[in-house]
């Protein structure tokens, strides 16, 4: 960490400055320009909050992190990319590109295990279903709730798919005992709370950005969750909020990139909440796989018109299965599609 201190500030207030640091336990290095001064600290500075003491001490002009503040998630405390799994021979992470795919909600028994056929028949390895659901409207469908999960797990039964469904509150989390995947969704990844919780898990956590969260607060998030004891988190870029209209959300295709840069946990990518939109769903999820994500979560419907949440951006199940086919002979150059 760095602080540039303002121009003329007299040595005793650089000396008291440097002495103060020291006492806390870090190294300085001092480095005195023709106008300014820079004050390098050295040490765990994860702790250090940079806009406190630009604020509140008038001799600093400004302060940069050099490192990061998330540890356990950086690339650079692993050379190899995480690989997580799922299920037998079910994985997410370097060298495959991972297909989940289902409904938004659960809505019934013959819904789900419909769904459920036809997704693994078309190559999805993962079955996605929400059974509590973040609805911007509290009179909107809440999901099937408990017997959602249910339903899920019979679908899974009949399908041999790992399932993944989204947690709202750490109350939820003895009902989610048997979720192969526990999702924490765009509206929770901030909820410091329910990240600690579902870092004392042992199961794998899928972590979605914010709407309106940076990359940075993303692994941030993820911190959480591996440093309460969880290592098997998997990053989602699922759209943010820009001042575009035509689209739900801006699927920030860079953020994919940057993640795998910065960090060695798997990154895929949800297009369908990107989009809000069916018929963009095809070329985001192509886009997706170009940049290098490690797979991607489609929402699907076996009666889109009559979905009781998402039906405009979800795909019908022969809309997946084209989708599938295509995506099949663009991963076949470099990566196995599971
Ligand atoms: C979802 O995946 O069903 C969902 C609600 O997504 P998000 O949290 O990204 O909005
Ligand atoms: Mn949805």
């Amino acid at each position: 960490m760095v602080f540039i201190l303002n121009p003329g500030v007299k040595q005793e207030r650089v000396d008291k400055f440097v002495k103060d640091w020291e006492s806390k336990g870090f190294s300085t290095i001092l480095s005195v320009g023709t106008e300014h001064t820079a004050v390098c600290l050295i040490g765990n500075t994860a702790q250090v909050d940079i806009d406190h003491e630009v604020h509140t001490n008038d001799i600093v002009s400004y302060g940069k992190r050099i490192t990061e503040q998330y540890k356990a998630v950086n690339r650079t405390v692993r050379n190899d990319s995480t690989v997580i799994r799922v299920a037998d021979g079910v994985s997410v992470g370097e060298g495959f590109f991972t297909v989940i795919s289902g409904p938004c909600s659960v809505e019934s028994e013959e819904q789900i295990l419909q769904i459920a056929a036809n997704v693994k028949k078309s190559g999805a390895r993962i079955l996605r279903g929400g059974a509590f659901k973040p609805r911007t409207s509290p009179y909107a469908f809440q999901g099937m709730q408990a017997e959602g999960l249910e339903l899920l797990k019979s679908a899974r039964k009949e399908t041999g798919l790992p399932i993944i469904s989204e947690i709202m509150n750490q109350t939820q989390i003895e009902l989610f005992e048997d979720v192969d995947i526990v999702q924490i969704g765009a509206r929770n990844m901030q909820n410091f709370d329910l990240l600690k919780a579902v870092g004392s898990l042992k199961k794998p956590i899928l972590l979605k950005r914010g709407l309106a969260n940076t990359i940075d607060e993303l692994l941030m998030s993820a911190e959480y969750i591996v440093a309460s004891g969880n290592p098997n988190v998997i990053l989602c870029e699922r759209g943010i909020r820009t001042f575009e209209t035509l689209t739900r959300n801006t699927l920030d295709l860079s953020a994919v990139v940057l993640l795998k840069q910065k960090s060695h946990l798997p990154v895929i990518a949800d297009p369908s909440h990107s989009a809000g939109i069916r018929s963009l769903v095809a070329p985001l999820s192509k886009a997706i796989l170009a940049v290098g994500a490690d797979g991607i979560m489609i929402e699907s419907h076996n009666n889109p018109s009559e979905a009781l949440c998402d039906g405009a951006q979800s795909l019908d199940l022969e809309q997946f299965d084209a989708l599938m086919q295509e995506l099949k002979v663009w991963a076949g150059i470099e990566k196995k599609l599971i």
